[in-house]
């Protein structure tokens, strides 16, 4: 079999290699994909540093035409990289396609910026001086990312990072390197000069680590873990390093007495389910007012017992299985801690087998949950979902806030009164109404609060706020 290997100053290099194991099936090996060293990570460091000064320094149309170049290779071969980023990760293959024809919307988005980079000329308020205030590059910037967007997360740090002259090295999550391999592959032929975009698959106790030591990674995107993220952050202080973190959710989706039954049982099917779960965006606590609960439970329910859990390929399936073995464990001993802590189970909460060995999981849904359990209070990451009954709007905000992250929020409702007020005092960084809490537009910011997320927004023209430095510039006229 082929090693897929990394790619190092404008080199394929690499002999170790792991396996990329189907989770819908897990006979099958999606590939072999090359296992990085502290030595390749520090190689990529330097590849980095050294094309930064020319890189940092090319024409926006150099920049445009790459990007433009790799966007539209990605849509060209959507249905190929879909099928490959379902076998991976797991995902079904309209939800893969999907998550595709978006990383190329990316590129192509930050196309258009490499073309509208601009600065701000300003009087000064003392005489004959005039001010410039422009956007340097960081320098070298240093991706690492988890494995529930395969192709999606890394487009949208590899292209602004590109767009605005930083030269990157990228590490991608273990369990899905086919995408990430592809991606860099791409942006590779579409001419990137040697070094300016490395790859290094591996470890992340390994190629992360070796990353996070280093003084020459000027700055670090990273989204995973909430543990992994204290690293980063710890890490990034002690260099001086800018660093931007995205974490974890436990986001709520409200629902009122006065909802659209039907909209708010297809958003919560979809936000707390669809995936398998596996969005940070995903809803886990569905905050259910009195009048409406049993109603929606029933209906929500029936909903549940419709969805088809099966091989992410195959087609009819509505959610493949859960990404692997460690996460299915995860999300098991989660399922047994809700039944401890007095949660009733309304749905689910099986494994189930098909005709191919992989981590398939009944959709789970646990009602007369608290919001002071664990269920209700940890990120699972997996299909499991508590229903807490409140008494009123009032009682429904206030339990949506009451948790330590503030990704996204979202609210079922037909009353302007409440979805403004929703609005308004939600402490998420993302506010849905009557839409999922999962599923955002690839041109607007994208981000949360508290143990969420730390640092500037990602995405749309907000995301020159990590990857760029601001210099104001003062002459004498
Ligand atoms: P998840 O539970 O979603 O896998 P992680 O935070 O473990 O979340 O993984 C997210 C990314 O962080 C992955 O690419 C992983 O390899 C990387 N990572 C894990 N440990 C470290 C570390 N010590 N230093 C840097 N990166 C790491």
């Amino acid at each position: 079999m082929t090693i897929y290997q990394n790619l190092i100053a404008g080199e394929w290099v690499g002999s170790d290699a792991t396996k990329n194991i189907n989770p819908s099936n897990t006979n099958e090996v999606v590939g072999l994909y090359a296992d990085g060293s502290t030595e390749d990570t520090k190689n990529a460091i330097a590849a980095a540093k050294a094309a930064f000064p020319a890189w940092s320094r090319s024409g926006i149309w150099e920049r445009h035409v790459i990007l433009k170049k790799a966007g539209d290779e990605i849509m060209a071969r959507k249905d190929e990289l879909g099928a490959l980023l379902a076998r991976e990760e797991g995902k079904t293959l309209p939800e893969a396609i999907g998550e595709t024809i978006r990383a190329s919307q990316i590129f192509e988005f930050f196309a258009g910026e490499a073309l509208r980079l601009a600065g701000e000329v300003v009087p000064s308020v003392r005489p004959n001086i005039g001010v410039e205030i422009t956007r340097d590059p960081l320098g070298v910037i240093g991706i690492i990312t988890p494995w529930n967007f395969p192709i999606a997360i890394p487009a949208w740090k590899i292209a602004p990072a590109l767009c605005y002259g930083n030269t990157v090295v990228f590490k991608p999550a273990e369990l899905v390197p086919g995408c990430s391999w592809a991606i860099v592959d791409i942006l590779h032929r579409a001419g990137l000069p040697k070094g300016v975009l490395n790859l290094v698959m591996g470890k992340g106790s390994v190629v992360g680590q070796a990353m996070l030591d280093s003084p020459d990674v000027t700055g670090i995107t990273f989204t995973g873990s909430t543990g992994t993220g204290r690293r980063v952050a710890a890490a990034s202080i002690e260099h001086n390093r800018k660093f931007q973190l995205e974490m974890g959710g436990k986001n709520p989706m409200v629902v009122l007495d006065d909802a659209d039954l039907t909209v708010a049982v297809e958003a919560a099917a979809n936000s707390g389910f669809f995936s398998t779960g596996q969005r940070c965006t995903a809803s886990s606590r569905l905050i259910v007012t009195e009048g409406i609960h049993d109603k929606f439970v029933a209906a929500l329910t029936e909903k549940l017992n419709m969805l088809v859990v099966d091989d992410a390929m195959k087609p009819g399936t509505h959610i493949g299985p859960v990404v692997d073995e460690k996460q299915l464990k995860t999300d098991t001993d989660y399922i047994e801690i809700g039944r401890k802590e007095g949660a009733k189970l309304a749905f689910g909460g099986e494994l189930i087998t098909r005709e191919t060995p992989g981590f398939y999981l009944q959709p789970t849904l646990f009602t007369e949950a608290t919001n002071q359990m664990r269920i209700s209070r940890e990120e699972i990451f997996g299909p499991v979902v508590s229903v807490i009954r409140v008494k009123d709007y009032d009682e429904a905000l206030a339990t949506a806030n009451d948790t330590p992250f503030g990704l996204s929020a979202g609210i079922a409702t037909t009353s302007l009164k409440h979805a403004t007020h929703f609005k308004r005092n939600s402490e998420a960084g993302m506010v849905m109404v009557n839409l999922p809490t999962a599923g955002v537009d690839f041109h607007v910011p994208f981000g949360g609060r508290k143990a969420s997320s730390y640092g500037p927004r990602e995405q749309g023209k907000y995301a020159a706020e990590f990857y760029t430095s601001v210099k104001t510039a003062y002459t004498l006229a």
